[in-house]
């Protein structure tokens, strides 16, 4: 048994990511680990970078801002995901400080984010979240309008590279995987955000290319 560390951690994840890619004759290098480090301080962030992760993930624009600038000017190759519901009023502050934002779900957020990325030139990678199990205290938008809020998106200029959903809690992950991935076929879109601690295997078999990971690298959150 390897000492419990972020290192040992971090090589287990990676190593059920490449057996679950190549079981499902998938590259393991097509699969991008997102480290979710919400709720977490930087000292126990700083052991996951010092292990070679580069990919972060929050769900809260205030936390994110007050911990990342300072992680990221010491190690400036890192890149920061937003998976977390974003109110309009914070688009600009979350197109100044991630490089993908997973939950753009309805018109008003599109945009907002469309004047906020004229406004700064930067264009963060965006992902249409989808309330795939349509739950009402969910955030994404539902299946039926999905193809409504793509065009919007594309004819708003946002740059959208795929889907992300959260499936509900307690039930099989798989049918709403492969759901969402029929989904963002039949849209055309390449990146498929699905898997958390739990479930991320059955993600990647089912075609994740970004899996979201917190617990089973940081522990459980407080
Ligand atoms: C917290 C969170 C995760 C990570 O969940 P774990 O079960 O801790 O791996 C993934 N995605 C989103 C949207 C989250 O909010």
């Amino acid at each position: 048994m390897p000492s419990d560390t972020a290192q040992s951690r971090l090589a287990d994840i990676h190593a059920r990511i490449d057996r679950a890619a190549r079981m499902a004759g998938r590259e393991p290098g097509d699969v991008a680990l997102i480290a979710i480090s919400k709720t977490h301080e930087a000292d126990s962030i700083r052991p996951l970078i010092d292990a070679g992760q580069r990919l972060f993930g929050e769900n809260r624009v205030q936390e994110a801002a007050a911990k990342w600038p300072e992680l990221r000017a010491e190690y400036p190759d890192i890149r920061l995901h937003l998976v977390g519901q974003l109110q309009s009023n914070k688009a600009r502050e979350a197109v100044d400080l991630f490089d993908a934002i997973h939950s753009v779900d309805r018109p008003s957020l599109i945009a907002a984010l469309a004047k906020a990325m004229a406004e700064s030139g930067r264009r963060p990678d965006c992902f249409i979240q989808v309330n795939i199990g349509d739950e009402p205290q969910k955030g994404g938008v539902a299946v039926m309008e999905l193809p409504a809020l793509l065009d919007a998106a594309r004819a708003a200029g946002l740059p959208v590279v795929g889907l992300m959903a959260v499936p509900p809690i307690g039930v099989d992950s798989a049918p709403y995987f492969a759901l969402l991935a029929k989904l963002a076929r039949e849209a055309g879109l390449s990146e498929l955000s699905i898997g958390m601690s739990d479930d991320f295997e059955t993600a990647v078999t089912l075609g994740a290319t970004h899996v979201r990971v917190g617990t089973a690298l940081f522990g459980t959150r407080a």
